[in-house]
């Protein structure tokens, strides 16, 4: 039996529910045969959106919350109007298709086939890497300029910083500059001194009780992992803050991590060469927690 599982769902404007044809806008396909077409618009340009969703125990983490992300997107990239119930489905089909209980669901919606100005949809379940290693030993990062400044959201909407599109080509580039620097993943910077956000999670810092995220008015994905560490976090006692955070408090910090459905928490035990603090125990009561919660 294959590791994945795929549904291919047709994402356009939304039917009323309950009528007929709704149901059968899913479908399962083969993984492992070839699915999209040479001219879609998210092959040929990156152009569409995506989530990662993470999920334990069979219970999907955090649908909601990525639902709300992807539509953001789609308004950010003026995609036509999504049936976000039927993407909902489409995912939930996935993992109930899959023999396995922790894994990996893609959501992918891109413009679609140039000319047809019909998105193209599809929800892959899959095993993902082993995070053991990383959640355990924690991880060595470096800072890297993202080229803008940390106002870039507002001054150069077009730019699309914010949105969750497919061109993740720069997200994955830095992950080799990051090893060519000796390092397993990266914060990036702003030209103007504030942290922003990993490649592909958000970046979290513990100064005394307070645990602090990047406003996401810089131009960064509003992480949904983050959100529920949040809640966590204030449930074990501890104040939790989003605010403008300059680079330099990344090495005055009590604690730095990066979270994400994939990984869920990974420790930063150092930073460009400067050894972190780094309280293990904790960690592991984050991810427990991380890994359990039921939405
Ligand atoms: N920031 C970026 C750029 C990401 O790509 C991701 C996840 O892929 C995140 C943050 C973390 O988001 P989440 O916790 O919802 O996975």
């Amino acid at each position: 039996m294959s590791k994945s599982t795929l549904v291919i769902v047709d994402p356009a404007t939304p039917l009323p529910p309950g009528t007929p044809e709704h149901a059968g806008r899913l479908r399962l396909a083969d993984p492992d045969q070839p699915q999209v077409l040479v001219s879609d618009l998210g092959v040929t340009r990156g152009d569409g959106i995506f989530e990662t969703f993470g999920v334990v125990g069979g219970d999907i983490q955090a649908m909601e919350p990525h639902l709300r992300r992807l539509l953001n997107s789609a308004v950010l990239l003026d995609l036509p109007e999504l049936d976000l119930e039927a993407l909902e489905r489409a995912v939930r089909l996935a993992v109930a298709e899959h023999p396995d209980d922790e894994l990996l669901v893609k959501l992918i919606v891109t413009r679609g086939v140039e000319g047809t100005g019909r998105p193209t949809a599809w929800a892959y379940g899959f095993i993902g890497e082993d995070y053991s290693p990383r959640r355990l030993d924690g991880i060595a990062v470096v800072t890297l300029d993202r080229g803008y400044r940390h106002d870039i959201a507002q001054t150069s909407p077009w730019l699309l910083q914010g949105a969750k599109t497919l061109s993740y080509a720069v997200n994955k580039a830095v992950l080799r500059e990051a090893a060519r620097r000796g390092a397993e993943d990266v914060i990036f910077l702003s030209t103007d001194g504030y942290v922003l956000e990993g490649p592909s999670s958000t970046v979290i810092i513990r100064t005394g009780d307070t645990f602090v995220t990047p406003r996401t008015d810089q131009g960064i994905l509003e992480g949904t992992t983050q959100h529920a560490l949040f809640g966590i976090v204030t449930d074990l006692g501890y104040t939790a803050d989003y605010r403008y955070l300059r680079s330099e408090e990344l090495t005055s910090a009590d604690g730095l991590w990066l979270v994400s459905s994939g990984q869920q928490i990974a420790p930063i035990i150092s930073l460009d060469g400067q050894q972190i603090p780094h309280d293990p125990e904790l960690t592991q009561t984050l991810l427990k927690r991380l890994q359990s919660r039921d939405s």
